[in-house]
This record gives C-alpha cells, structure tokens and sequence, in this order.
C-alpha cells in the first residue's frame, strides 16, 4: 500500500519508521488541502492528521486521484466528511485510542502551570527577580472538579484529580462506573458549571458540543473559575472567553485547542505578523497558557498511532477489521 502522510513532523517519521520499516510510507510535512491534494494523486492511502482538510472537494480530488483509504493519525473524526467519503467509496479509519494518559495529564500540567502560576515563575527568575508578588495559588485538595466527557481520556482525567483530593462532578449523556466509583457525581452541565472551581472539556466536538461553553454559560460558571480545554477549538466560543478573562469571571484559562488553529499550530510564524486578532488578544492575559495542540505529543502516544495506523491500513489491505468510521 503505497501511503503518504500529511503534516507529517520529524517525530512522526521516527514513530512510523520504529514501527515498521518495510512499509512504503512517503512522508509530506505539507497540510492537505484543496491546494495540495494532487501530492497525494497514485497513493492508495491518504494519512492525515488533525489539522488537514477532509471535506467533500478535497476527498473528491482524493478519490479521482486513486486514493481508497484515509488512515487518521487520530482518535477525532470531527474534520472529515463522512457522508462525502461513504459515496466516494472511500474507507476511513482512525486511532481509537492511543494514550488518555497523554492528554489528560497535559490537562493537569495546565491546571498545575495556571494554579501555580509556572509559566510567569520561570520567566522571573531568569530575569533576576525573586520576588512573589502575584504568584499566590490555592491547594487543590477540596476544590471541585467538572469533568465534561468521561470516556478514556475524561475518566483518566478524573482519576489523577480524584488522588489530589479533589471533589468530582461530570457531565456525559453515558455514565462510565469507573468514574463514579471514583466519588465522582452525574449532574446537568449548569449545576456542573455553577459549582466546579475548575472545568475540564473533554467530549468530542459534534453538533451538540459546538460552543458548549459561551457567554451564557461563563456567566453561570463560578467567579474566578478555571477553564480547561484540550478536546477541540470549537467546544469553546473563544471571543467569549476573552470577554470573561477582561471581567474577571473568568479566572484562569488553559488551552490547547483553539477553533482556527488549521492554519497557525504545527507551523513555527514566530517570523510573522500573527494576524489572528482572537488569538493574539488571548495571549496578552497573564492568566492564560495556551499549548499549540500538543496533549497527546508523548512518547508512548506517538508509538501507539503509528502502530495502530499500520494496523489498520494492513487489515483494511486484507480485508480483516479495522477501526473503521462510520458516517
Ligand atoms: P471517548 O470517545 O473515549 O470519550 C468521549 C466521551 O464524551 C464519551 O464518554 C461520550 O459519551 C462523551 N460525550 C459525547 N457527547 C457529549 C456531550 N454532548 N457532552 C458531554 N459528553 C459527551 O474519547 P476520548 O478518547 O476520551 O477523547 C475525547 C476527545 O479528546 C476527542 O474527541 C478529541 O476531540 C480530544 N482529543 C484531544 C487530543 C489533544 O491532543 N489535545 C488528543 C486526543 C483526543
């Protein structure tokens, strides 16, 4: 199976390569797009990650340049045309699951860097100042804990709070036992909001999670509150945030996902004007630490996708079952 991979980074190259190198992979740090898919023209498989574009007229050029399969480096699905795909005759499988550890302890690391403000320590000190004005935190021991979306990386979340002494509360249409076993209680998403003093997002981004958090839902959350959000850009209406980071309703927020990340993250534009006034806005509050969506990017993840990327496309070659998605 001849594949090429796109927004493919050098740890990419060493993960895949580790992981098998007999297979015929062509590897392109290019992101797809409309522009770029004739790279792509004679590859049976398309392996594409977050940030590429795989909606109907990219996977149509896809299709007419011989490509059958698109192998997401991903356990997210939210960035392809489905349907598109099923009428194309075009398979798409993803990485169901590669490491919740990876991102939900990025999730803690955030939380950790924002509480104890890390990021403002580091840049003092090298400077020369040991002073600790305006570094003040709270224990985490006792505070509540809202976790939104309790699947692998949610509950995993959840359990490295639960052994700080956290309360936990959680919100997901399905209850996963493991995370009530843990204390944790089920409640609507606003009584979630109203009374955790730190909200962790970690449902899929679909219809019904699209802005889960906007102007409305920040005023319903705890003054001072701490945002989390490593799912997707889009579960967040950032120009809202930025309004409640200025009001103070908002306390402190970390992110690794942003909802126009597509052309910025990845890339190093320290060069470059950055254009993207949102964006630019939220990197003024001291209070805020922002990671270019970099949660599942540990060692033991990238092994994983590799190895499951090439599992899927060797099954999905020999007809055995892979982890296919349907539309
Ligand atoms: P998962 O499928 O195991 O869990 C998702 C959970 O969300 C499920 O329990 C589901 O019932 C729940 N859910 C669905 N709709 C919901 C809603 N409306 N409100 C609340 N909960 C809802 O997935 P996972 O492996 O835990 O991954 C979660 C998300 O994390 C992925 O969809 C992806 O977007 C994101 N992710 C980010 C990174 C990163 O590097 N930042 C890496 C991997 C995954």
């Amino acid at each position: 199976m001849r594949t090429i991979l796109f927004s493919s980074q050098a740890y990419d190259r060493e993960s895949f390569l580790g992981a098998s190198p007999t297979f015929e992979l062509h590897f392109q740090p290019t992101r797809l797009t409309l522009d770029t898919t004739t790279l792509a023209n004679g590859f049976d498989v398309v392996c594409a990650f977050i940030n590429d574009d795989l909606s109907a007229p990219v996977l149509e050029r896809l299709a007419s340049g011989g490509t059958r399969l698109i192998a997401l480096r991903s356990a997210g699905y939210n960035h392809v045309d489905l349907a598109a795909a099923k009428s194309l005759g075009l398979t798409v499988v993803r990485v169901p699951a590669y490491s919740p550890h990876a991102v939900a302890e990025h999730s803690v690391a955030l939380i950790l860097a924002l509480n104890r403000r890390l990021h403002r320590a580091y840049n003092r000190t090298r400077e020369g100042d040991f002073t600790l004005h305006g570094l003040t935190g709270f224990d985490l021991v006792g505070k509540t804990v809202g976790v939104v979306g309790t699947g692998q990386i949610g509950a995993t979340f959840a359990r490295i709070m639960a052994g700080f002494g956290c309360g936990l509360l959680a919100y997901d249409p399905q209850r996963n036992p493991s995370v009530e076993a843990l204390g944790a209680v089920y409640v609507e998403l606003p009584e979630l909001l109203a009374d955790s003093d730190i909200v962790s997002l970690h449902c899929p981004l679909n219809d019904a999670t699209r802005h889960l958090v906007n102007a409305r839902s920040l005023e319903h959350m705890k003054h001072g509150a701490m945002l989390i959000n490593t799912g997707r850009g889009a579960l967040v209406d950032t120009p809202a945030l930025i309004e409640a980071l200025k009001s103070g309703q908002l306390g402190y927020l970390g992110l690794d996902v942003y909802e126009e990340e597509a052309n910025l993250f990845f890339e190093d534009r320290s060069d470059l004007p950055l254009q993207d006034d949102v964006l630019a806005r939220l990197l003024t509050f001291p209070n805020v630490i922002i990671t270019a969506h970099q949660a599942f990017l540990t060692r033991e993840a990238l092994a994983a996708i590799a190895r499951t990327t090439l599992d899927n496309i060797s099954a999905w070659a020999a007809g055995r079952p892979c982890h296919q998605v349907d539309a």
